[in-house]
């Protein structure tokens, strides 16, 4: 046990130290092999914000993760992936594949501390497209983990761990009957937005985009089109956004619109801005559910069963 990791992760120390694994597979978390679970880690963008004005919304930054049957995706590695990584800790090991949509810290933060990768047993294999970014996937994480920005190195993370780039555009297997498909989002730098399919299912992961109005952004609606579950990047009001074009951000207005466009059964607004309060939030959530029936505010904790 390398003393440094024990100090990013009481939780699954001791389960390494304990050793064994549990009797049952996945416990209560497991999930039937024909469908799709997916639960919100972190609904937060640029920042995390916790405190008692973002409690019920919560102050993580982006993490989704998708329960294909046994496999398990997981959707940006914001500071969410913590606390997933402490409910993993009581689950036999497992292949995970993290996918990044790009590399602004708010979607990579979490990692250093998530305990999963920390654990022998577990293969996890990271994606990420080839975006503007000059330096390669595992070199910006080995950035990321190494001092003075992080005492703890990549390479003590303990779990089978691959790194995988790929083309933008390109669909992706990453388990027989999972299929994710891959497309270019306008953000500075670059951003990749998932759809991912299981089982007749699909959930559509679009954050960190901008629209530009009046203009249908034809990646945005092929990963969103007929989706049964879409996250769409709602940082600004319609009157914060006239003051921030070129930051790569949308609204909850546009969200709305396009779920109409491309036929979205149920939209989750996402990327919240760390400035939106609890009762900011259920006012948006008031409005847009009345401007599109069914729409939710993207809540840390939140469960879908699709
Ligand atoms: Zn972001
Ligand atoms: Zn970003």
């Amino acid at each position: 046990m390398p003393v440094l990791w024990a100090r990013v992760n009481g939780a699954a120390r001791s389960r390494a130290v304990r050793g064994g694994r549990p009797e049952r597979w996945g416990g209560r978390r497991r999930v039937a092999d024909d469908g799709m679970i997916v639960k919100v880690w972190g609904a937060r963008g640029s920042l995390p914000c916790p405190g008692p004005r973002t409690v019920r919304y919560g102050g993580n930054t982006s993490c989704v993760e998708v329960r294909c049957g046994d496999r398990r995706i997981v959707l940006d590695g914001g500071t969410g992936i913590r606390e997933l990584g402490h409910a993993m800790a009581d689950e036999p090991p497992s292949t995970v594949d993290v996918l990044l949509s790009h590399f602004h810290l708010d979607h990579i933060a979490g990692l250093p501390f998530w305990g999963a990768a920390y654990v022998p047993d577990n293969r996890i294999v990271f994606r990420a497209a080839q975006l503007e970014q000059k330096v390669g996937l595992r070199e910006i994480l080995h950035k990321m983990m190494s001092p003075p920005l992080f005492p703890v190195p990549l390479d003590e993370f303990r779990a089978d761990v691959r790194f995988e780039e790929f083309a933008c555009g390109t669909l992706l297997e990453p388990a027989p009957g999972v299929q994710v498909a891959t497309r270019l989002l306008n953000h500075p730098g670059g951003a990749c937005g998932y759809r991912v399919t299981y089982a007749g299912r699909s959930v559509a992961y679009v954050t960190d985009t901008e629209h530009t109005p009046g203009q249908d952004d034809p990646n945005v609606l092929d990963l969103m089109r007929d989706a049964d579950l879409v996250f769409y990047d709602s940082a600004y009001t319609e009157e914060e956004f006239r003051t921030h074009h070129g930051w790569g951000h949308s609204t909850w207005n546009e969200a709305v619109r396009l779920a109409d466009l491309a036929g979205v059964k149920t939209l989750a607004l996402f990327h919240h801005d760390p400035k939106r309060q609890d009762s900011d939030l259920d006012r948006i959530a008031e409005a847009a559910a009345a401007a599109r029936p069914g729409t939710i505010v993207a809540r840390e904790g939140a469960e879908f069963r699709l």
